[in-house]
């Protein structure tokens, strides 16, 4: 069994963006304006579509390539979406910080989660692309039920929806439970300490208690192991993306 652990540090170059002109451009245009901020969001979505991080976009070939077939599971709490889009089986895949594939209220007054805004995207893109004025874009779009700010599904809103992950959650503890005692393969990818307590602890955890099993822990600066780990594991110093779009595990 294979549980990888997807970490901050291996997540889309955010520089990307920022480097981009025309998003620079809008920047600027948008600056001090608050009721257009809602469109950054989208923004940032367009870019993960649209321009690639190719360094990682390699080092998930490898990943897929490395697991495909296995019994695996992937816990990320990188936001971008990535880990969807390689081919890599999505019930096998939870991701408790959201990304950008659904909506919901900015409160969560109802605990829906909803479809992905597919026409307020598009506006955007048309905005982004000179078809349309900063002033021709809609109002922000809105809860339906509450009227508050309808958002992405991500941590960082004002109340983050659970319920968008909570069932593949309990799919993923149960997978979990079903580790105990059998060969398990360990990974974690730049997992550092910004949510230790979702990947980073629980999986020394996992490796101090299962004598068959056995932890990589690939980072650039944290990538040392915890005592209880003991024999059972072994720390990579290297960006993770580099590493894996060098080939690694093969
Ligand atoms: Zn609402």
């Amino acid at each position: 069994m294979v549980l990888i652990g997807i970490g901050e540090a291996f997540q889309y170059n955010w520089e990307i963006l920022l480097n981009n002109e025309r998003y620079q451009e809008i920047e600027k245009e948008i600056e001090g304006k608050e009721e257009y901020r809602w469109i950054v969001p989208f923004l940032q979505k367009m870019s993960l579509e649209q321009y690639p991080d190719e360094t990682l976009e390699r080092a998930y070939e490898t990943l897929r390539e490395v697991i495909e077939g296995k019994n695996y599971f992937i816990l990320s709490i990188a936001m971008d979406d990535l880990v969807y889009r390689h081919g890599l089986r999505e019930d096998r895949i939870v991701t408790p910080c959201g990304g950008f594939r659904k909506m919901q209220c900015d409160h969560n007054c109802s605990g829906v989660i909803s479809a992905f805004d597919e026409q307020s995207y598009q506006i955007v893109r048309s905005y982004y692309n000179k078809e349309i004025s900063l002033q021709e874009l809609p109002p922000e779009p809105t809860c339906g039920q509450c009227g508050q700010k309808r958002r992405f599904n991500q941590l960082g809103v004002s109340k983050y929806a659970e319920e968008g992950y909570l069932p593949q959650w309990q799919i993923y503890t149960k997978w979990l439970q079903g580790t105990v005692n059998k060969n398990t393969c360990v990974v974690e990818l730049g997992a550092g300490m910004q949510f230790p307590g979702i990947i980073r602890w629980p999986f020394e955890k996992i490796v101090s208690y299962n004598q068959k099993s056995f932890l990589y822990r690939i980072h650039p600066a944290l990538y040392q192991l915890g005592e209880s780990v003991g024999e059972r594991g072994t720390g990579i110093k290297q960006k993770p993306d580099i590493f894996l779009a060098n080939g690694f595990v093969k």
